[in-house]
Formats: C-alpha cells, structure tokens, sequence
C-alpha cells in the first residue's frame, strides 16, 4: 500500500485537500495540539487520512493512503504578533469547509480516543464532530467475551496493585481498563515500532518542522491499521461501536476539564449512566459529578461509601494507595 502525507499550510495545497477530501465517505482523524481539549488548550495541526484503492477493497495492496496534515494555525487570523506575515492573509473560510465535513452526517470521520479532539473542536471552534467510529470504543466492544480474570488483569499493576484488585473483587469487575492506540494494536496482533517522540510542548511553534508533521501523520497511518484489523477480525459490530462513539466522544462536550482533574482525565471507560440493572434511582458521583444508575455504585454493605462511582472510587483508591507509597 502505498502512503503519503502533505502539509496544508497555504491556500493552494489546502484547497487541493479541500477537493479530495469533500468526496470521501471515510475520513481517518488525528487532531495535535497543546493540551488538547482540556483548559487553556489549543489546536496546532488536524490530521485526515482518505484511503482510495482501485478494486474498492480497504486493505488492498493496489490501495493508497493520502494524508493531509492541516496547519489550523495558518489559516487563523494572526494573533497577539505571534504568527508570522505569512499568516497575516489568513482564511478561516477554507477551515469552515473542513469543519463541515466533521459535522457532517453521512461522512464517517474514525480515530482513536477522540474524547479531546471533540472537546478541542467543540469549545473551541464551535464545531460537533458528529458521525464517529472511536477505535477505543470499539476496542473496548471487542473484548466483550473476555472471563473477568482477563478483564481483571488488564487492571493489574498498570492501574492498582494485583492484592488490592483479587482482594476486592466486586468493587473492580465493572471497571475497565482503556488501550492506548499501541496496546490494541497489539491486541490485534499488530506489533509496531516505537514512535519516535517529539516535545509535546512545541506544537504551537511555527514553522512546524517535517519532524512534526511526520509525527501526526504516524498516528493516521496507525488508525488506518487498527480499523481494517478490528474490521477483518469480524468480532465487533461497526454499527454498535459507532453508536456507543457517538456518546463517548461527547463525554467532555459540558466543558473543557481541567489538567488536573483525576475524575476527568484517567485511563478506564466511563460507566455507562443506565448501567446493566433495571433501577430507576440515580445517584450524583462526587467524582465524576455524573448522575448515573445506583447500580453503578458500590453497595452500602461494601463498606468503602457510596460517594463514588465504581470507576471514580478506582481512580480515588489509587491516588489514596499512590499517597501512602511515598
Ligand atoms: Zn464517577
């Protein structure tokens, strides 16, 4: 398969990727940026990858992935002197005509954990990225026939100590660990070599180095490979993850959390606010600060409070483990 990747960073090259973009009904996406969708974050580059093959097959080797790396600070007006002239003619139309195929219905837009680049779009640019397959959701659907030992594992030593988990076995098996883009690749039998790192700092810095623009089209080519493995492996359907994506991706559609918000910002799926008993009470999560079903609460018999949510009161109980280790 063939794969390239282009800068947009003037009007010629992103009204090229405008055209070709506008007649995919896929759309593979990456958004970079300084604290992406949290408070005080902002945009540096929005990455889309269209895939094209001449037999119409999305893994056939006769196929090319073009991905254009969209520089969305070239094509707002300068500010504060901290873009250079040749930003001063900036069009922020020719971002509105990618904004639209984000909030577009019938365009299928796909990446992994897109729960920041939502918020970024949303809080910042007023867009609603709509019609979404979140891989991480879908990764997530498809160990849905794994035993609760496994499930329980993934837990293990990478968010709490393994005592603490087969010690309390009740308060943990709702919760579920998320995969980084790496870990379900590697779910999928795909290995894949380290990214090379880049300061996460400097995305704002003009101009974006081949370093950076490398960097982010990785990332679509690596969102490319897990959707046809998670589609071959036949094990999820692709309707159900883009329905539950929909909510998903909307998780911090409220407000832009905070950095440093333990509840906001964690590594597990966010329960479900019905949950999987037919109970119409509610309770607020001092954590979350969700309403959700009381099912998704520990039991007063638990002995360890009602306060949290079963995924808050993992997210507590580590901080409170992490506290007393140092
Ligand atoms: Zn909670």
């Amino acid at each position: 398969m063939k794969i390239s990747h282009q800068l947009c960073d003037n009007h010629e090259s992103i009204t090229s990727a405008i055209a070709k973009l506008s007649n995919a009904n896929i759309l593979f996406i990456d958004c970079e940026g300084k604290d992406l969708g949290s408070q005080g974050g902002t945009l540096s580059t929005l990455g889309l990858g269209i895939y094209n093959s001449p037999d119409g097959y999305y893994n056939s080797r006769e196929g090319e992935l073009t991905i254009y790396i969209v520089d969305v600070l070239a094509f707002q007006r300068p500010c504060s002197g901290s873009l250079d002239n040749k930003h001063a003619n900036a069009q922020p139309d020719l971002l509105r005509s990618i904004f639209d195929l984000l909030a577009s219905s019938v365009v299928l837009k796909i990446g992994f954990d897109l729960r920041m680049d939502a918020s970024e779009l949303l809080h910042g640019y007023g867009v609603r990225l709509t019609c979404v397959l979140d891989l991480q959701v879908a990764d997530v659907v498809s160990r849905t026939e794994e035993d609760e030992v496994r499930s329980l594992q993934r837990l293990m030593g990478r968010f709490l100590p393994a005592q603490e988990i087969l010690g309390n076995r009740e308060l943990y098996k709702k919760v579920v660990k998320l995969n980084g883009l790496d870990g379900a690749l590697m779910d999928q039998g795909i290995k894949t070599i380290p990214k090379k790192r880049v300061d996460h700092s400097r995305w704002m810095l003009r101009p974006l180095s081949e370093r950076y623009v490398s960097y982010a089209a990785e990332d679509i080519c690596l969102i490319y490979s897990l959707y046809t493995a998670i589609r071959d492996n036949g094990k999820v359907s692709l309707m159900d993850a883009v329905a539950r994506s929909e909510g998903y991706i909307q998780y911090h559609a409220s407000c832009r959390p905070s950095k440093d918000d333990i509840y906001q910002r964690h590594g597990l799926m966010p329960l479900d606010e019905h949950g999987d008993l037919d109970t119409k009470r509610t309770r607020l999560c001092a954590g979350c600060k969700r309403r959700l079903s009381s099912s998704q609460f520990p039991s007063l018999k638990s002995g360890v409070g009602i306060a949290y949510c079963f995924v808050c009161y993992a997210v507590n109980r580590r901080g409170k483990l992490r506290e007393k280790r140092k």
